[in-house]
C-alpha cells in the first residue's frame, strides 16, 4: 500500500501510467512484482466495483478477465521475467 499514497491517479493500474509513483517504484526494484500484483488485484476489485453500476455487469466481467490476462502477460514481458 505504501506507494499508493504517492500515486496521482485515482483509477491507476500502476503498470504503465506515465508519472505513476507505484510503477516507478517497481521499476526501481523497491517492491517486488508479487507484492504489486496482490495490491493491484485489490485496487482492480475496487475499480471494478465502482464501474459495475455504470456498465452492464456481464459485459464488464468479460472485459475484466480478458484484459487482466493480457495485462499480466505484457507486464511480465516488460519486467523481463518468464
Ligand atoms: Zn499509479
Amino acid at each position: 500500500m505504501l506507494a499508493a499514497h504517492n500515486c496521482r491517479f485515482k483509477d491507476c493500474t500502476h503498470r504503465e501510467e506515465p508519472g505513476c509513483a507505484v510503477f516507478q517504484i517497481v521499476k526501481d526494484g523497491l517492491i517486488s512484482e508479487e507484492r504489486l500484483d496482490s495490491y493491484q488485484r485489490l485496487t482492480e476489485e475496487l475499480i471494478f466495483e465502482s464501474k459495475k453500476s455504470e456498465i452492464g455487469l456481464k459485459r464488464l466481467e468479460k472485459e475484466k478477465y480478458r484484459k487482466r490476462s493480457v495485462d499480466i502477460k505484457e507486464y511480465k514481458k516488460f519486467m523481463g521475467k518468464p
